[in-house]
């Protein structure tokens, strides 16, 4: 059996911390959520953000917009925010109404409140290797549970499954700034058991449920199954976050991969709690920059 990289455990360690780094600032840091509409799966995310916000002292501000809300006023009061010296965080949950242009709203946040490293600027910083900007908190947050098991990727071969502009690339990136050698695969790579069976370090991140079996993987790798799927659960047995009659799975086939594989994180409580205690890692490094 697999060493499980747990990041409920890493979450703890990470809130322990910023809970008495905030004690200590005076004002709060305080992180505003804009959401647009009603998607059950971002209220689920959102409340996660809530609680650990809550949990280490820091102020969290959820605003939500009617799905039919016009860009003028989104933009405007993004704009506002920027302007609020008493916010120091702004992120937009995904995913917005396709009517509105998802990248302009993104690039409408003040870099230096951007703690999802979501715009082009910081998103640059992470292809140059400038410390100055942000990681997406997804990447970040894999990054520090990697580190807590101390699992270096230096010189390592590291497979990343999915490439996303919020999680495949930026990811793909920050190994490469760790001196991994680094493949990115995709929907359409050809023999994805190839190279999913040569890496030291696979990170899945596509939303296809079960895609990695015992077939993609080998002894000795460390697997971080980052893929968050909904499925029916017929026992209704719901840990912590999961809505009533679902369950969450991973893109990892978790029960014949842990067989097989050196440590595996699993779904839910590997990267999902790693990526909302790196969200407020990023929101308290927003504040230092702008106090
Ligand atoms: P996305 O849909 O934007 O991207 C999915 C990627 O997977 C694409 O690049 C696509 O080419 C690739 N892909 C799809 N099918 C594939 C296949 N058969 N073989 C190889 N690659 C394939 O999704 P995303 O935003 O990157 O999110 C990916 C998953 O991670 C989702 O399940 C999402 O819910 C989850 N997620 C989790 C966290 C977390 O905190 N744990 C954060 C963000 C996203």
């Amino acid at each position: 059996m697999a060493q499980i990289l747990d990041g409920r455990v890493v979450r703890d360690e990470i809130e322990k911390k910023l809970k008495a780094e905030v004690e200590k600032l005076d004002p709060k840091p305080k992180l505003v959520i804009i959401q647009v509409g009603n998607n059950p799966e971002s209220n689920t995310y959102i409340g996660q953000k809530v609680k650990f916000g809550e949990k280490i002292g820091a102020i969290v501000d959820h605003q939500k917009f009617a799905e039919g809300v016009s860009r003028q006023e989104l933009l405007s009061k993004i704009s506002k925010l920027n302007s609020d010296s008493s916010v120091h965080g702004i992120i937009v949950q995904m995913p917005i109404p396709k009517s509105l242009n998802k990248d302009e709203i993104i690039e409408a946040i003040d870099p230096q409140k951007d703690v999802d490293g979501q715009n082009s600027i910081n998103l640059k910083r992470l292809m140059e290797n400038d410390q100055s900007g942000f990681t997406p908190a997804t990447t970040k947050g894999i990054f520090s549970l990697l580190n807590f098991y101390r699992i270096p990727v230096e010189g390592k071969y590291v497979a990343v499954i999915g490439r996303s502009t919020l999680v495949g690339k930026p990811t793909a990136l920050a190994m490469l700034n760790h001196d991994a050698t680094v493949t990115v695969a995709h929907s359409k790579t050809r023999d994805l058991k190839k190279i999913t069976k040569l890496a030291d370090v696979l990170i899945v991140a596509t939303g296809k449920a079960k895609l990695i079996t015992a077939d993609h993987v080998s002894k000795n790798q460390v697997v971080v199954d980052v893929g968050i799927n909904v499925v029916d659960d017929p026992t209704d047995e719901k840990p912590e976050t999961e809505p009533s009659g679902r369950k969450l799975i991973g893109d990892v086939d978790f029960e014949e991969v842990s067989k097989i594989v050196a440590a595996i994180s699993p779904v839910p409580g590997g990267a999902g709690p790693m990526t909302v205690a790196s969200l407020f890692e990023n929101l308290i490094a927003a504040y230092k920059k702008q106090t």
